[in-house]
């Protein structure tokens, strides 16, 4: 394609008097706008937008999009984020007409149908937790840490408690002490045992009267199995306290092992991440929490009920949290996840656990031959392997092997995290990947090792651009046009 495309800004390709779209005159009587819109709210200038034809528009987005790494278009093996491929017959069905022209406050009488897929998503995610009530209000995976750390604080107040310490294990995604800290709590962090699990006898010492939950996750962020996590959950219930399971990481046991069974009280899904929707670069999600039967009745309002052959949102819960969000949650994510549970069964739900866990440690099983995995020589669903030794011996960091990935065809690893692994990167390949990528993949990571420092100080190569200042670029982005 010709270089003017996507090598230039849109404002670059700005023509004055180009358009997309020529409007006939109009042939109505018309109102100056003035007399329409108070005089406050009426622009004064053009404003700056560039003028270019529809062809030109369409040639220019449509390269910019092929240059993002996707999950369509890469393999994507971002620990922790699950990038799963996602089915394309889940949008479809997700973008029916039947369901798109709602209208948040059409009568619950005319839109049964979607109260029955709510219904039955919660019981559907109610059975594979393993707990007895579930709320799919919850934006995403830290929403629903958020609701359910307030629905804790609003049982302990309804017991007249005051407990004030969240047990947060030193491996813990950065959301759970954020949303520990938003719910009012205090947070105390727990060093994981040198295997990188969390110790009982470690727990014990922070166990008191002031104990309100602990936080974990399960299988946790080194991609380990909390092996203890029976004996952690009676011992914080001993004391008093209630155990939330951070689900992010459900891929690695659903259909196999439900959480209520190790003992907990609450957890959320990221369904996004588990039961799959196209989620980069922040969005959408959607974050259900699961709670046992002596937690339900904190539940945040509305709650879909099936009495007397109909589907009803129920808001008369006195005990009630209130509302998390606007309406009945991100219905269009919540769609997919149904028609992602319903695609698969629990049989496929199953099998995508197992084979979430076969790929990774097959990668793990390579990669570990090149880069050491200070934890697990066995893995769940992701590992974490060291680049502290390339670094030492030939200042190779995580992130100079994580930017030359992508010039080979791979997005990133999530480095840097967790922060127990010095020299990070975190892979998850997921089990929509087949053998060959994987390989590939691993091919890639040995090829770069390979590679002069120097030119991997620099890296990418083959990208739009190399190394911008990430935190700038996040914060400040240039969005404005400059001439
Ligand atoms: C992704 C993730 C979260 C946060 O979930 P969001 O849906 O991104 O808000 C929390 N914990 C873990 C372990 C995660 O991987």
């Amino acid at each position: 394609m010709h270089e003017r495309y996507g090598s230039k800004t849109i404002f670059e390709l700005h023509k004055p008097g180009c358009q997309s779209v020529r409007w006939p005159a109009c042939d109505v009587p018309c109102n100056e706008i003035a007399e329409l819109i108070p005089e406050e709210y009426l622009r004064h200038e053009v404003p700056s937008l560039p003028e270019v034809a529809e062809p030109d528009l369409v040639r220019h987005l449509s390269i910019l999009a092929a240059r993002n790494m996707c999950v369509d278009s890469h393999f994507y093996p971002l620990g922790s984020c699950t990038m799963k491929y996602n089915p394309k017959r889940h949008e479809r069905w997700a973008q029916l007409v039947e369901f798109t022209h709602l209208h948040p406050y059409q009568p619950e009488e005319s839109i049964q149908g979607l109260l029955a897929l709510l219904y039955s998503l919660q019981q559907m995610l109610s059975e594979i937790a393993g707990l007895d009530a579930v709320s799919l209000h919850p934006a995403a995976g830290a929403q629903g840490e958020l609701t359910a750390l307030l629905m804790a604080a609003a049982y302990f107040r309804s017991r007249g408690e005051a407990r004030r310490h969240v047990l947060v294990p030193d491996v813990a995604h950065g959301t759970n002490p954020a949303s520990a800290k938003m719910a009012g709590f205090e947070v105390v962090q727990i060093r994981s045992s040198p295997a990188g699990i969390a110790d009982p006898e470690i727990l014990a010492e922070h166990l008191g009267p002031s104990t309100a939950v602990l936080m974990i996750t399960n299988p946790n962020t080194l991609g380990l199995f909390e092996k203890e996590i029976v004996r952690l959950c009676q011992m914080v219930h001993q004391a008093g306290g209630l155990v939330y399971l951070d689900g992010a990481n459900m891929n690695a046991i659903c259909g196999i092992a439900q959480p209520g069974k190790f003992g907990i009280d609450m957890m959320h899904f990221n369904t996004h991440k588990t039961f799959s929707t196209p989620h980069g670069s922040g969005g959408p999600g959607a974050g259900p929490v699961a709670v046992t039967a002596k937690l339900a009745p904190f539940l945040p309002v509305p709650v879909v009920v099936y009495e007397d052959g109909r589907y009803r949102l129920d808001y008369d819960r006195p005990l009630s949290i209130g509302r998390v969000r606007s309406f009945l949650g991100n219905v269009g994510v919540l769609i997919r996840a149904y028609c992602y549970l319903r695609t698969v069964g629990a049989a496929g739900l199953k099998q995508v656990a197992e084979l979430a866990v076969l790929n990774a440690n097959y990668l793990l099983h390579k990669v570990g031959k090149l880069l050491p995995v200070p934890y697990g020589q066995r893995c769940m669903h992701e590992f974490v392997a060291s680049a502290a030794k390339v670094k030492a011996e030939r200042s190779i960091s995580a992130m100079d092997i994580a930017k030359r990935l992508l010039d080979y065809g791979f997005h990133a690893p999530t480095v840097y995290f967790p922060l127990v692994v010095r020299e990070a990167l975190m892979i998850e390949p997921t089990e929509t990947e087949n053998k060959e990528t994987l390989d590939a993949f691993s091919a890639a990571i040995e090829a770069i090792l390979r590679e002069p420092a120097e030119l991997l100080h620099e890296a990418p190569h083959h990208m739009p651009v190399s190394r911008p200042d990430e935190v700038r670029a996040a914060r400040e982005p240039i969005l404005v046009w400059r001439e």
